[in-house]
């Protein structure tokens, strides 16, 4: 019997039938959406015709970033790299420009291995297979080579393999280097997990932290990856090192949590062995320990993209400054700033509340911020931070980081959360920290702001005034709780199988 060629006529598909619609809260993607939800309009569909919905359909934003998904165009990418041998076989990453957009120096795979796309097998083998065929002794070599970087991805898995969630947090992680960063993550004490929140126990670093993720910090480079990361989802490795580097232990001291929370949410490429392994290398928490080699804002992107043609498509504002300021604009004098139509001013929007909005002109003229502090000398004092904390040498599960009692290591002059002699676990804030399990404990520790707690505590305080400088100091740390934080779908979720 022949087969058929056509599908016979369905006729009348609509249905009429009561539907009951799930509850609609909590809605996690309400933050995705500029319109509401019609997709479950109807059990047939938006449109009645039983098909998938579209993003409109959803109510999603449309996507900003020009990558798009899928096996068949993660093959073809993957066909067209190995079809240049040359590039394939000599692949060093460490010679891979962090400026080059358009087309980017890397394979730009990562989203594919993320979303399945394409099979890390199928990728090493079809590499390995060009490197075996090229000239023996002139392909380069794990760990620059391209097989190479499989190879991290793979280390970074097997690291979080045996330690869960613990790998993903300093508190109770033993494989990590305990630093008192600024902006700490809250923990759960009954669980030792944090909570995804965390303290402002500056509001100095809070507005660092801010003005990083919205890429108004006042250095371009910076900017320009971080407003990169927000559009297309996707930086390249060594532009990731220059932000992660800035936010930590090169420039704002703020606790690395808060950055891979950031990457989480905007990367197209999130993976969270990857992502938390890296900030650990680029922190010098764990992998590396180079503290004192920090990326310049400026002599580092000058190596790669002298003319700033990638802070030019990236920080639109500044396209028209000339090479010579293009990494420091403000110190470009004020007539040439007018000349190129943009001045250099103000905090970011920090002040108005509009980070994430643009910035408004004035006087005719775009605005871009000036830095957000002088980097050489907060490098410095990042530099000393980290060095006090090596030498104090203490791991992410060390019953002093476990109990809030390695505060008596530290002056508390030092860099960081550091007042005191002691406090509520990990680097909390006083005012944050309510044991839930012993609300009396908790109301103690409340008041105490850095005090003694417990017995414990008390030992380690003997003999030790705690003078009105301290107390001054320890009510400075008194914050508001943090609000306006969102969590990612993958945070909640994370969240409730901790609980
Ligand atoms: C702070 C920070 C956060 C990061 N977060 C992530 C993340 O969430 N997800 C992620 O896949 N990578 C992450 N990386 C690693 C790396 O930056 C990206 O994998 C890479 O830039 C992706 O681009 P590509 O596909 O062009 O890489 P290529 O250079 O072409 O490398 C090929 C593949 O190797 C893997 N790879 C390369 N470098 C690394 C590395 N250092 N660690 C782990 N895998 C690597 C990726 O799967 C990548 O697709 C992070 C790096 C840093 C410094």
């Amino acid at each position: 019997m022949p087969a058929p060629i056509t599908l016979p006529d369905l006729g009348d598909t609509s249905l009429t039938v009561d539907q009951e619609r799930p509850p609609q809260e909590p809605d996690f993607n309400a933050i995705q959406r500029n319109v509401s939800d019609k997709s479950y309009a109807a059990l047939t569909g938006p449109n009645g015709d039983f098909a998938v919905p579209t993003m409109e359909e959803l109510g999603l934003k449309p996507a900003t970033t020009s990558q798009r998904g899928g096996e068949t165009l993660a093959l073809a990418s993957l066909a067209s790299i190995i079809s240049d041998k040359t590039y394939t076989a000599t692949f060093e990453k460490p010679k891979t420009a962090p400026t080059a957009f358009s087309p980017q120096a890397t394979t730009l795979l990562s989203p594919h291995m993320h979303f399945g796309s394409l099979s890390c097998r199928e990728f090493y083998w079809r590499v390995q297979d060009v490197v075996n065929s090229y000239p023996k002794g002139k392909a380069s070599t794990p760990p620059v080579s391209l097989t190479g970087q499989l190879l991290f991805r793979d280390m970074y898995f097997g690291a979080q393999a045996p330690l869960g969630h613990a790998f993903a947090q300093t508190y109770s992680n033993p494989a990590i280097r305990f630093v008192p960063w600024h902006l700490p993550s809250k923990i759960n004490p009954s669980n030792n997990l944090i909570t995804g929140e965390y303290a402002i126990d500056n509001p100095k670093a809070e507005t660092w932290f801010q003005r990083w993720k919205y890429g108004r910090t006042g250095f371009p480079w910076i900017d320009a990856l971080m407003r990169q990361l927000r559009q297309e989802g996707w930086i390249h490795h060594l532009g990731r090192h220059a932000v992660a580097c800035f936010l930590t232990r090169g420039g704002c001291y703020v606790d690395w949590e808060r950055g891979a929370e950031v990457f989480e949410k905007w990367l197209i490429d999130h993976e969270t062995a990857c992502n938390v392994g890296n900030w650990q290398w680029l922190s010098c928490t764990a992998f590396y320990s180079q503290f004192y080699r920090c990326y310049s804002p400026v002599a580092f992107p000058q190596k790669w993209d002298k003319d700033g043609e990638f802070v030019r498509h990236f920080v639109p504002e500044l396209a028209r400054y000339d090479r010579k300021f293009i990494y420091e604009p403000w110190k470009a004098p004020i007539v040439d700033q007018k000349k190129w139509g943009c001045v250099v001013r103000g905090d970011g929007g920090v002040e108005e509340g509009k980070l994430d909005e643009r910035l408004e002109e004035e006087d005719g003229y775009r605005v871009y911020p000036k830095p957000m502090f002088d980097f050489p000398q907060r490098r410095e004092i990042c530099i000393q931070g980290i060095k006090k904390a090596y030498q104090v040498g203490l791991r992410g599960n060390d019953s002093k980081v476990l109990d809030g009692t390695w505060r008596a290591l530290f002056e508390d002059s030092d860099e960081g959360p550091t007042e005191g002699r002691a406090g509520p676990p990990g680097a909390m804030i006083a005012d944050d920290y309510v044991n839930m399990d012993d609300p009396l404990e908790g109301k103690e520790v409340m008041e105490g702001v850095g005090l003694d707690r417990n017995e414990g505590v008390e030992e380690v305080n003997a003999g030790r005034e705690v003078d009105e400088e301290s107390r001054r100091k320890g009510t400075q740390h008194k914050r508001k709780p943090d609000k306006g934080q969102q969590m990612t779908l993958d945070a909640v979720v994370v969240k409730r199988v901790k609980r």
